[in-house]
């Protein structure tokens, strides 16, 4: 077997954006010590790039604002297939998170008192997303940064060492967990004492999370994490699109590593499509702009100069968007004497709309519409409120967002599916194994709104580190990981050279762009039954091609196989989102059937479970089972915070008849 370093933890973190920084406080808060392992630099995850905000009911700019109607827009949003629990406990803890940041040293923008200052977003009722210019996620991940940092200070004084708890391993890759499978170990569930709407059973035969296996980006060396639990915080999966705002890093890891230690997924077929990336001049194709130019008074327009959004307010939104552009406008200035542009209808919404305009002719040159904010405010203003956007474009492609509208059309920028979790804790159903942010499942339902990423992470990467340090706390005897699984997981590794010398040899370069290809076509923002079958035959193809996937070169820096090795876990969470997408029957959110418009009420309390095939496990990339199953019902007490006529756009009459005004 080749080398392999060796390192013990109570409990590690993979992924060091907001989810996974903010696990790794409070597993060290509670005394434990703890790894954060990263693929890229520290500090640079998608967490960084989060522009608008971070979602709060804070009621700093209208003082109507708290927990509950945060709660309702995010269950609107999601079209009430959130995990109704996670909804709940965001909106409620959020404020909180936005507070203890800055208790950590963050230092958001002001409104003339002195409070910190909240945009509008897409989907929320009132200005609610608490932001730093443009450059929120960079100010979250300083001061977590700084956070971890002072903790290492505390832990030099008491020890002498500044790595005694936390350690950051950067630009370390894991591939593959370890469970002691066959001990019969006490679940999370129990474990951390808490079960409210959680994994509904756990998978058996799997075992304890035991441990974690990698490589080193620069040296191509092995590495060994021997831990009981681990916190899986890898974000989301957009690389498997061609039209992405994801960068390199995400394509879907912790999604399939937690397959592949017997966790499931939920959700997979909901991907959200952020309706404004660029999508001209093509160095800057895909790349986002933040829903904070409509918050701030930005509009949409078609070729003929029209704002086209009065004409796409669906039937479940009547009534609360503003039908004419003065009263948009007027809503703009003050948001209690009119109602929302619908500019800002959910992300969902709008990205179907620019669809809709660009597929009738509508659309600019380049098939996008066009994003107008220099018409709407002084340069200096724009500058003053979007510098990052203003900064990004000049540079990147030479637009001046202050004189020119940009054009933009829908990109792959969110998965709203993930790793079924408990709310309360995070534990996913391999006991040991916790899953936090984008990576994990429910929170968003069908579709997220904007800012609710950012407290996501706060609120549940909390969670999950007091969960995972409560699993480890209680544990008796610690699972350890055995030597024939090392050696296995160094053998799949390092598979990829063993076909560098064959003829039929896969290039992992090609294989991914096919890959890309075909979910952008065939199961992207507007779906067909034939063509998700189309793609489900494609993703066989390239799962048999993979087998033979080839690189040349040797260990150290060599990203083609560093693109091999990811290229599995990517035809692996394609699978998921193509087979879920076929067998959902109906339009929601993030997931537009094509031959079957519209939400069906039958669908609405169902979740497509994803779980490994179990007769392919030893398949390169194994193949998926996905299987129905009820969510629990909402508890009567947040149901009863929706109007009955609300809920009946959503919800069958037989599941009404629970609703304390039902009958009267
Ligand atoms: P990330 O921040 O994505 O971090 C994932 C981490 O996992 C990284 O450190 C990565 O290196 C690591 N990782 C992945 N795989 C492995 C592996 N195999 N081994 C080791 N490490 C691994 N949301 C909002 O709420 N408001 C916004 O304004 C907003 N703007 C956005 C703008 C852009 C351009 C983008 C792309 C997203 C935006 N979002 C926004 C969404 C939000 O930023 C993300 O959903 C969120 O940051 C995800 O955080 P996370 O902690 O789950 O993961």
């Amino acid at each position: 077997m080749p080398e392999v370093e060796q390192h013990d933890y109570d409990v590690v973190v993979i992924g060091a954006g907001g989810a996974g920084l903010r696990a790794v406080i409070e597993a060290r808060e509670q005394g434990l010590s703890v790894a954060v392992v990263c693929k890229s630099l520290f500090g640079k995850a998608h967490t960084v790039m989060a522009e608008g905000g971070c979602a709060a009911s804070m009621g700093n700019a209208n003082d109507k604002d708290n927990w509950q109607t945060h709660f309702k827009d995010t269950m609107r949003g999601g079209k009430f297939l959130n995990n109704w629990r996670m909804a709940e406990l965001h909106a409620r803890e959020a404020p909180d998170r936005v507070w203890e940041l800055e208790t950590y040293g963050a230092l958001f923008d002001r409104t003339a008192d002195g409070r910190i200052s909240q945009r509008n977003f897409g989907g929320h009722t009132y200005p609610r997303l608490a932001h730093v210019g443009d450059r929120t996620g960079l100010e979250l991940i300083r001061t977590m940064q700084q956070k971890i940092v002072s903790l290492q200070q505390e832990d030099y004084a008491e020890t002498g060492d500044y790595e005694a708890r936390i350690k950051v391993f950067a630009e370390c890759t894991i591939t593959e967990l370890f469970t002691d499978a066959g001990a019969s170990g006490q679940g999370p569930e129990e474990a951390a004492g808490v079960t409210t709407q959680g994994p509904r059973s756990h998978r058996d035969g799997h075992g304890r999370i035991a441990g974690a296996f990698g490589y080193w980006r620069e040296s191509g060396g092995f590495i060994l994490f021997r831990t009981p639990a681990i916190v899986l915080a890898t974000g989301g999966i957009g690389k498997s699109y061609t039209v992405t705002s994801n960068s390199w890093e995400y394509t879907g890891d912790g999604h399939a590593l937690a397959l592949r230690a017997g966790a499931t997924l939920i959700n997979m077929e909901f991907l959200q499509f952020h309706p404004t990336g660029m999508v001209w001049p093509p160095s800057v194709k895909g790349i986002l702009v933040t829903e904070g130019v409509r918050g701030d008074g930005g509009v949409l327009k078609n070729s003929e100069g029209k704002r086209f959004m009065f004409d796409y307010i669906p039937p479940v939104f009547k009534g609360q968007y503003a039908e004419t552009e003065e009263e948009a406008d007027q809503w703009l200035r003050d948001n209690d004497s009119a109602r929302r542009t619908p500019d800002l209808l959910p992300r969902d919404e709008v990205a179907r709309a620019i669809n809709e305009e660009v597929k009738a002719g509508r659309g600019t040159e380049h098939g996008g519409v066009f994003l107008d904010i220099a018409s709407r405010m002084p340069a200096d203003e724009i500058v003053r409120r979007l510098p990052s956007m203003h900064h990004q474009f000049k540079e990147l492609a030479d637009v001046d967002i202050t004189a020119e509208p940009m054009e933009v059309g829908p990109t792959c920028h969110y998965v709203m599916g993930g790793i079924e979790v408990d709310p309360d804790t995070g534990a996913a159903r391999t006991p040991g194994l916790f899953a936090a942010g984008e990576c994990s499942g429910g929170m968003h339902g069908s579709n997220r709104l904007g800012g609710n990423s950012l407290s996501d992470l706060l609120v549940f990467g909390r969670r999950a580190g007091l969960g995972a340090s409560a699993y480890v706390k209680q544990l008796t005897d610690k699972p350890l990981p055995t030597d024939a699984d090392v050696a296995a997981a160094a053998t799949t590794a390092l598979a990829p050279f063993d076909s560098s010398s064959s003829a039929d040899g896969e290039n992992p370069y090609t294989l991914h762009a096919e890959l890309q290809q075909t979910m952008n076509d065939l199961v992207g923002i507007i779906r067909k039954e034939h063509e998700v079958r189309a793609a489900i035959e494609k993703l066989a193809q390239l799962r048999e091609r993979y087998a033979r996937v080839a690189v040349a070169g040797k260990r150290p820096f060599n990203p083609g196989w560093h693109l091999a090795i990811d290229l599995a876990n990517m035809l692996l969470v394609s699978e998921c989102v193509a087979q879920a997408a076929l067998l959902r029957t109906e339009s929601r959110g993030g997931h537009t059937r094509d031959d079957h418009p519209g939400m069906n009420p039958d669908w609405r309390n169902t979740l497509l479970v994803c779980a490994l095939d179990p007769a392919t496990t030893d398949a390169p990339v194994p193949g998926v089972t996905v299987t129905p199953a009820d969510q629990t019902p909402m508890r009567e007490d947040l149901l009863a915070l929706f109007e009955l006529g609300e809920l009946e756009k959503y919800y069958t009459e037989q599941e009404l008849a629970e609703h304390p005004a039902a009958g009267s």
